[in-house]
């Protein structure tokens, strides 16, 4: 089957970001794991490995306050071990790795506005969509997502940018971001707040003021499998798009609802990444001039995180069966 080319943006120094051992979930082995997969896959002779770039200050101000950024980068400094929660374990290193996994994002947004490729696939850490403006929360330290999206805004000119976030945690950060923004539609499918940390994304999280109608939540209860994902797909979230029309489509894609992740209750297999894949490509090619970017957000049990991304990137290559 004919695939398309697909970018992947890395660095070794995103592996050196050290949350401390003790069984963290969120281990420099996942991007160990998902780039042995990648290399022994039939993928492999169309993925291009690209560096990414430091995030400038510009554009981490769009999401961050200039004092949440001094605090972070004087903990790491500092020799402290976390920022804000104990869940938040931090390194000398990780102010710098966490500005390489946002501007990983910018650098795919360039190289998806010239030409070079359609299909960017993220794979960094530290992850996102839990960071708050002034908070580090959720194994998160700069919102990925919410920074790419301003910077697909103001640096290319997409005004509507569309995020469809399917890791199992609500992401609490990136609504927070754009609750009250109409050009920015925040999307996420997530296990129900009631069991699911951090107790946000309730049905009834619509976003506020002008931004009214441009975040949709769809929490679903522990147990949900493949085809209440692809239920919510069809009837709530091809819906959602059609309405926005999206000019730039972000994916936060984490893999942490596999049935063999224990970080939550809900049961996709390996087979629903596949098809995630391949609503990403049909809804770029129907919105966003076939161009979509993809973040890794969570997915904490290396076998199944390994397979799931590769599941992924086959879907978002290949045309539809
Ligand atoms: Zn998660």
């Amino acid at each position: 089957m004919p695939t398309l080319p697909l970018t992947v943006i890395t660095d070794p120094l995103c592996h050196r970001h050290d949350t401390g051992g003790n069984g963290h979930p969120e281990d420099p082995a996942r991007l160990t794991v998902i780039a042995g997969r990648l290399g022994q896959s039939p993928l492999a002779p169309m993925i291009t490995t690209m560096p990414p770039r430091p995030a400038e200050r510009q554009w981490l101000t769009t999401v961050h306050s200039e004092e949440y950024l001094y605090r972070f980068e004087e903990t790491t400094l500092a020799g402290k071990s976390y920022l804000d929660h104990p869940d938040n374990q931090l390194c000398f290193e990780s102010y710098e790795a966490a500005l390489l996994s946002a501007g990983a994002g910018l650098a795919a947004i360039d190289l998806l506005e010239g030409g070079a490729t359609s299909r960017a696939f993220c794979c960094a850490r530290p992850p996102g969509h839990h960071a708050e403006r002034n908070l580090a929360l959720g194994f998160c330290f700069l919102n990925n997502a919410a920074v790419a999206a301003r910077y697909w805004q103001q640096a290319h000119g997409r005004r509507k940018v569309m995020i469809v976030d399917w890791d199992a945690h609500h992401g609490n950060g990136i609504q927070s971001a754009f609750e009250e923004d109409p050009e920015v539609f925040y999307l996420s499918l997530h296990e129900h707040p009631t069991w699911s940390f951090p107790g946000t994304g309730w049905k009834e999280e619509t976003g506020l003021g002008a931004g009214k109608g441009t975040t949709c939540n769809i929490p679903l209860p522990p147990g949900s499998d493949d085809a209440a994902v692809m239920k919510a797909i069809a009837e709530q979230v091809e819906p959602a798009l059609s309405r926005f029309v999206p000019e730039a489509l972000v994916i936060c894609a984490g893999f942490d609802g596999h049935v063999a992740d224990d970080m939550s209750g809900l049961s996709y297999t390996t087979a629903l990444y596949r098809q995630l894949g391949h609503c990403a490509a049909r809804w770029a090619e129907r919105y966003c001039r076939g161009k979509v970017l993809t973040l890794l957000e969570g997915g904490y049990e290396l076998n199944s995180l390994a397979a799931s991304v590769e599941m992924y990137l086959t879907g978002l290559a290949t045309p539809e069966p």
